[in-house]
C-alpha cells in the first residue's frame, strides 16, 4: 500500500481551531480473548486515507470541516486505571475548549474515561455484549464491565445498551436489577432507529461504539466477535438520528490482526459520516 500520513484523513487543523479532536488510545491489557486492539488506532488512520474528502450523501467535503488529529496518548503500558485517567484528562481538555472528542481505541474499558469528563450527557452504548460485571478477572476496569462502570458514573437512567445478544446469566440478572435499560440485536431489526430515539432523553447525546455490534460478516475484526449481529447501515440510521445532538463518540475493539482490512476501513468510513452528519446537523443547521 501507498505510504500515508500517520494522522486521519482531512485532520489538519490546529488544536486550537479545530471543532473536532480525533485521538487514538492504543490499551488492550484486559482483552479477554483476542489481542491487539492497541494497533486499531494507526490501522483506522491509514484506512481513513481510501476515500474522497467530499462526502456525496451529506454534501459536505471533509477537508472543509475543523478537525484536528492528536495522535495517541501514551497508555500502553500503564495500568487500566491510570490509562482511563489519562483519556479523561484529555477529554476532559476537549470539552471543556467545546470541541467534539473522538476517541479511537483500544479495548472498550478507554471509554470509562471519556465519560467520566461528559457526566451531564446521555450515553448510548452500541455493543453485541452486556459489559455489565462488577468485575472481570479479578478487575472491575475491565473491557466487559464498561457499561456497569458508565452506569455508576452517569447512573442507570442515562444509559441505554443497543444491539445486545450476549451475556452471562448472573450478569443479565444484574443488569435487570440495577433497571439497565437495553435493546437486543433482534429488538433492533423489529423497532428500527425510531427505538433507540424513543428510549433516549435530553440535548446531550454520547455514542460508544464498540465495534462488536456489527455483525462478523460486515467487521470480522474485533476482539470478541459475536455472529446475528447489526448491519452497518443500522447503526448509520442511528447515527444520523441523533447527530443534532451528539457531543462526543468512541470507536472500540477493531483487532487488526484478524482483520483483512475490511474492517478498518469500515471503522474509518464510520468516523467520517459521524463527523459529516454532526457537522451538517449541529454546527451548520
Ligand atoms: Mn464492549
Ligand atoms: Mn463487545
Amino acid at each position: 500500500m501507498r505510504e500515508f500520513p500517520d494522522y486521519f484523513a482531512d485532520a489538519e487543523q490546529s488544536f486550537d481551531d479545530a471543532r473536532f479532536v480525533i485521538f487514538g488510545v492504543p490499551y488492550d491489557s484486559t482483552s479477554s480473548f483476542r489481542f491487539g486492539s492497541r494497533l486499531a488506532p494507526a490501522e483506522i488512520r491509514k484506512a481513513s486515507w481510501n476515500f474522497e474528502s467530499f462526502d456525496i450523501f451529506t454534501s459536505i467535503d471533509l477537508s472543509e470541516i475543523p478537525i484536528h488529529d492528536l495522535g495517541n496518548l501514551e497508555v500502553e503500558d500503564k495500568s487500566v486505571l491510570e490509562m482511563v485517567q489519562e483519556v479523561e484528562r484529555v477529554s476532559e481538555r476537549i470539552i471543556r475548549k467545546g470541541k467534539f472528542p473522538i476517541a479511537l481505541g483500544g479495548e472498550h474499558s478507554i471509554s470509562i474515561g471519556v465519560v467520566e469528563s461528559l457526566k451531564d450527557a446521555f450515553i448510548l452504548v452500541l455493543d453485541a455484549h452486556l459489559d455489565f460485571r462488577e468485575r472481570y478477572e479479578d478487575n472491575p476496569y475491565s473491557h466487559a464491565c464498561t457499561i456497569r462502570r458508565i452506569t455508576d458514573r452517569v447512573g442507570v437512567d442515562n444509559v441505554l445498551a443497543v444491539g445486545i445478544r450476549s451475556a452471562g446469566r448472573d450478569e443479565l440478572d444484574d443488569a435487570r436489577r440495577e433497571g439497565l435499560r437495553f435493546m437486543t440485536s433482534r429488538d433492533l431489526r423489529k423497532e428500527g432507529a425510531e427505538g433507540v430515539m424513543d428510549r433516549i432523553s435530553g440535548d446531550k447525546v454520547y455514542i460508544s461504539l464498540d465495534f462488536d455490534v456489527i455483525d462478523p460478516s460486515f467487521a470480522p475484526g474485533v476482539s470478541t466477535p459475536e455472529p446475528f449481529g447489526l448491519r452497518p447501515d443500522e447503526v448509520i440510521e442511528i447515527i444520523k438520528g441523533l447527530s443534532d445532538r451528539i457531543c462526543g463518540f468512541d470507536l472500540v475493539e477493531v483487532c487488526p490482526a484478524y482483520d483483512t482490512g475490511i474492517t478498518s476501513v469500515l471503522a474509518a468510513k464510520i468516523v467520517r459520516m459521524v463527523i459529516s452528519e454532526v457537522w451538517k446537523n449541529k454546527y451548520m443547521g
